[in-house]
């Protein structure tokens, strides 16, 4: 699942194929935007601000979203063409973004607006432990899991990292965010694991590399917890799907 650290990633990739690069090709097909044609700008800046990507060309930005299942892909598109919904090509350089959850053009003067509603980007220029910290606890009734996701309090955060981080922490994904004593350790603990992970194709919380090894319990329901060997739990009625181990986590 795409979350901050991955579209850090992709915006390095894109920045390596594109930047200071000519368009050569430009194929948008996404109907609003499908006369949109950039060919013949230079493509100046790739950043990322939390899950959101901007590629700046000329006085455009195409600002994208991966959400669940989306992704930017340099060279051949690997299967599922039939869901690219942009094609960018300076030269012999592709890129191509396939099943994207958001994919527009917008003034580059005022792209930001895409993104004013975020927290401070954990992996930004703009990081700030402490805004975070208090954004984090500014309702203490709220289930962590889900204040831990709210792109409000802090930009990067996915799904993985919300379950991992209530593991890291023993508080059920349920607790109230007031069970969590010190706000900022939890956001700082959260900055370092989307920092160490930024670079890595295959994202570990575990700090072990090793298939299979990598988290401590996303994606683990029914398997032993690693620290006590209880099985872990699943929930998966709510939006987003919970796990966590019933003895490590109060
Ligand atoms: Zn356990």
């Amino acid at each position: 699942m795409p979350e901050g650290d991955t579209v850090f990633r992709t915006a390095a990739a894109l920045r390596e194929a594109l930047e200071g690069r000519v368009l050569t090709r430009c194929d948008i097909r996404v109907p609003q935007f499908a006369t949109v044609d950039l060919t013949g700008h230079a493509v100046d800046e790739v950043l990322s601000r939390g899950k959101h990507l901007f590629i700046r060309v000329g006085a455009a930005s195409i600002h994208s979203h991966l959400k669940m299942d989306g992704s930017w892909q340099i060279g051949r598109v690997r299967g599922a063409g039939h869901k690219v919904r942009i094609v960018l090509a300076a030269g012999a350089v592709t890129a191509s973004g396939v099943d994207l959850g958001v994919l527009e053009i917008l003034p580059r003067a005022s792209d930001m607006e895409a993104v004013a509603h975020l927290g401070p980007d954990l992996l930004g220029p703009d990081w700030s432990a402490p805004a975070a910290a208090a954004a984090l606890s500014a309702d203490p009734d709220r289930p962590l899991a889900e204040a831990l996701l709210d792109q409000r309090a802090m930009a990067g955060v996915g799904n993985v990292y919300a379950n991992e981080l209530c593991f890291v922490f023993g508080r059920l994904p349920v607790a109230p965010v007031s069970s969590m004593a010190d706000p900022l350790r939890v956001v700082n603990r959260a900055q370092q694991m989307l920092w160490a992970n930024r670079s890595r194709v295959h994202r570990t919380t575990t700090g072990d590399t090793r298939r299979g090894r990598e988290l401590w319990v996303y994606g683990r329901a029914g398997l032993p917890c690693r620290r006590c060997g209880t099985p872990i739990r699943t929930d998966t009625s709510g939006s987003r799907v919970t796990y966590w181990c019933p003895s490590c986590q109060r």
